[in-house]
């Protein structure tokens, strides 16, 4: 009797810390009020972004490759179109076609902002031409939007910022800390040549900005979490990149008399031996942030389960693991993208290989995948013959100042999202600072996005006006909230 007593005790104490943990839970207050609406002319706004989509600056992975023309009249395009900005601040090409732009404060209090985009666009499909309902390079305004490629990725946000500091400097702004901006040229070719530079140069320079804001980060709809309303995710991390090539040899042959197993079968049997041994599932930092920051508008059972991570973390782990999308902020995600084996049908392949795509967790690294994956295949004959890859970024501190900026000021401009921190699976410039700058947030401030976002690097790419003003408000909040 007195075992069952002290066992019924033991689970009315679990129930009740289970219970307790989870009321705690309550939304971050934010410290900053809602702000009243910029008077902002949005029929400019989109008139300024229809101009910069008509430059056609599309991506080249060389500079012999740029298209010289669009590129620098996309530079007049943008002194043109705001004066003030430059004739407050001090513009520098960087390895000819990037820019960055230097604002220096009189007296500098704080440490730097930099804001970065990137001017360059992906080139349009030629047999998709025929699905636009606006041609891409037009900037056709219609239907509250403004259409194009490049609306959203990402000439939208570069105009909101250039926007943004045309208004503020209109309002007698006056910076307390040095403001940056980082323009890169070939963002979409992995930004070797341009955001890389620009953050060698600054690095150079001993600038240390205190926070950098980039793209990343979206607004989408609660539903996919089941939760009511809009959710605003900032970048805090990005995932590191690894394409990782396996190669099998054999002595081939005639394939009438092969032999039981044969490189093409000894590489397969090496892929499914790595997705068997995958690097584990961990409640990284951006995903533990993401969840705290959004348990108090879940279900309660969610909310029990997510305030109790010391008991349910495995659970948890397990259950985003089920879907794709959860799945890939849990852990190293493993995809076999290419396979190569014999030249003929009829020809035993003396060497058939494989190569891995993996998007790297925050808790793992390039030097711990690679090891890994060595030790699953010590016990075949199949070896790594090549490596492309980076690493994570380390996430910025969701409990700093600076995070509590940015999460306010979009709190402050779209009050109705719930924002949480996110591990960012795709790739930005803004990578190129990890090491220079202290926090690095990503985040696209537009509402549209929740429906568009499948416009990125598509057909009927587009932004909406009423967004794209929201978006300017964001950054002239940030810019003053940064003060
Ligand atoms: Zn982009």
């Amino acid at each position: 009797m007195t075992i069952l007593y002290a066992v019924l005790i033991l689970l009315a104490v679990l129930v009740a810390v289970l219970v307790l943990n989870t009321l705690k839970a309550k939304p971050k207050e934010t410290t900053i009020p809602r702000a009243e609406p910029l008077e902002l002319d949005e029929d400019n706004l989109a008139k300024h972004l229809s101009g910069a989509i008509q430059i056609k600056t599309v991506s080249s992975a060389t500079m012999e490759g740029v298209d010289k023309d669009a590129f620098f009249g996309f530079h007049a395009y943008l002194e043109k179109t705001y004066p003030k900005m430059h004739s407050a601040m001090k513009r520098e090409a960087v390895n000819t076609y990037s820019l960055l732009y230097t604002w220096k404060a009189k007296k500098a209090e704080k440490k730097p902002l930099l804001l970065m985009a990137h001017m360059d666009v992906v080139p349009v499909e030629p047999k998709t031409l025929k699905d636009w309902t606006y041609p891409p390079f037009a900037g056709e305004i219609a239907d509250g939007y403004i259409w194009g490629r490049g609306a959203l990725d990402m000439k939208g946000q570069l105009i909101s910022i250039c926007e943004a500091l045309e208004y503020a400097i209109g309002h007698g702004f006056e910076p307390k800390r040095d403001i940056y901006l980082a323009f890169g040229h070939d963002e979409e070719n992995s930004g070797l040549l341009g955001g890389k530079e620009i953050a060698k140069l600054i690095e150079s320079r001993g600038i240390v900005p205190e926070l950098v804001v980039d793209e990343g980060g979206v607004v989408v709809d609660g539903k996919m979490l089941g939760l009511a309303g809009m959710l605003g995710l900032i970048g805090i991390s990005e995932k590191g990149y690894a394409d990782i090539t396996i190669e099998a040899k054999a002595r081939g042959g005639h394939a009438s008399q092969p032999p039981y197993d044969t490189a093409v079968s000894e590489i397969a049997k090496a892929i499914l031996l790595l997705r068997k041994h995958q690097l584990k599932r961990t409640m990284n930092v951006p995903l533990k942030g993401f969840l705290e920051a959004l348990s108090p508008n879940m279900s309660f059972g969610l909310k029990l389960v997510v305030c109790n991570m010391w008991l349910f973390k495995g659970l948890l782990l397990k259950v985003l693991g089920k879907g794709a999308t959860s799945n890939a902020l849990t852990r190293t995600t493993f995809a076999p993208t290419q396979l190569t084996g014999s030249p003929a049908s009829n020809v035993l392949a003396q060497s058939a290989t494989a190569t891995i795509n993996f998007r790297i967790s925050p808790d793992d690294s390039v030097d711990k995948l690679v090891a890994h994956i060595e030790k699953v295949l010590k016990k075949t004959e199949v070896k790594i013959v090549n490596i492309m890859a980076h690493n994570p970024t380390q996430p910025s501190d969701i409990s700093s100042e600076t995070y509590a900026v940015v999460r306010d000021t979009v709190k402050q401009v779209m009050p109705d999202l719930m924002v949480a921190p996110y591990l960012m699976v795709a790739a930005t410039d803004s990578r190129q600072y990890a090491g220079i700058a202290e926090n690095i947030f990503q985040f696209c401030p537009y509402r549209s996005l929740a429906d568009d976002l499948g416009t990125i690097h598509a057909t009927n790419e587009r932004m909406e006006i009423r967004s794209l003003a929201e978006g300017v408000a964001f950054y002239v909040r940030l810019l003053n909230n940064c003060n």
